[in-house]
């Protein structure tokens, strides 16, 4: 019996998916793919012979049918998603009818849309003083929002907020911000099909301009919303430097100019003690 590999494709650029996901589309016997957003990278990698598929017009109990019978006859299963499998992705939907055939399964991380976005326009979502803080994130739609997670109570924070699944919805989001007190001229940034060759498409606004810019350039789909007060600090006349280069910021890989600061770098490091 084989194993079924849920991979992140990462947002569309077929470059993007990791070298582990990459390895197990080369090897695959059969990729059930989602949809137009991941075709690339499964078409490009797929070797000669393997069975390929599209899910877009599967329902879920389809999709969990074809992922065990192909477990069934190959070794390597691989179904493809876009970005991260555990982001919107029904993952768990899709597992526990595996989980109940005794099919074996995991899951190879993706890059998602929210940073291929980010790095499309140039931005930190994070900035010393600004936020430290990214809230993932979607409005209602079809999809009610659990209590306690509306837009306005998490727009709150002033925290960093990447919108997923509601480029159609913009209106709402203006409304949710302004009505937790953000200023209509505060900057978002909209990123449409992220990192795909050709059609990548930025376009920033204000809080109170952002949906009318975005239907005058036809970004409705596939598409995510950022509003972050770090937007734009690249053109600030001031700004907090990251201690992680300050000169008098010791840390594990290097000396402080000056003695007496406590280390604040991520990963690997997790006391002051590691300051050499
Ligand atoms: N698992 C995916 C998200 C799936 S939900 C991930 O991790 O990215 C689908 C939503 O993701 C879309 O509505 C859109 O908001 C966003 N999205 C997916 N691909 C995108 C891309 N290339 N550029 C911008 N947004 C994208």
């Amino acid at each position: 019996m084989g194993r079924v590999w849920f991979v992140g494709a990462g947002p569309g650029d077929p470059d993007l998916i990791t070298v582990k996901g990459r390895r197990l589309v080369e090897q695959a016997g059969a990729i059930l793919y989602a949809g137009s957003l991941v075709d690339a990278a499964a078409t490009r990698y797929a070797p000669v012979g393997c069975l390929l598929e599209d899910s877009k017009s599967m329902t879920l109990e389809q999709i969990s049918a074809w992922l065990i019978a192909a477990a069934g006859r190959c070794d390597t299963v691989v179904r493809l998603q876009t970005g991260d499998p555990g982001l919107y992705g029904a993952l768990t939907e899709m597992v526990r009818p595996l989980d109940a055939a005794g099919i074996p399964w995991q899951v190879v991380p993706g890059v998602t849309s929210a940073m291929a976005s980010a790095a499309a326009a140039g931005e930190s979502l994070t900035l010393p003083e600004v936020t430290q803080t990214v809230i993932l994130t979607r409005v209602a739609g079809r999809t009610p929002m659990p209590a306690g997670e509306d837009l306005e109570a998490l727009a709150a924070h002033r925290a960093t907020l990447c919108i997923y699944l509601s480029a159609t919805l913009l209106p709402q989001v203006q409304r949710a911000l302004r009505a937790a007190g953000w200023p209509a001229e505060a900057p978002i940034l909209v990123v449409q099909k992220a990192s795909w060759p050709d059609a990548e498409q930025i376009v920033r606004g204000r809080l109170d301009d952002i949906d009318q810019r975005c239907r005058a350039a036809g970004v409705d789909a596939q598409a995510m919303i950022i509003a972050s007060p770090t937007l734009g600090a690249r053109e600030w006349a001031e700004l907090t430097a990251s201690k992680l280069y300050d000169p008098s910021f010791g840390h594990r890989f290097r000396r402080a100019a000056e003695p007496g600061l406590a280390a604040e770098i991520g990963e690997g490091s997790s006391s002051a003690n590691e300051i050499q």
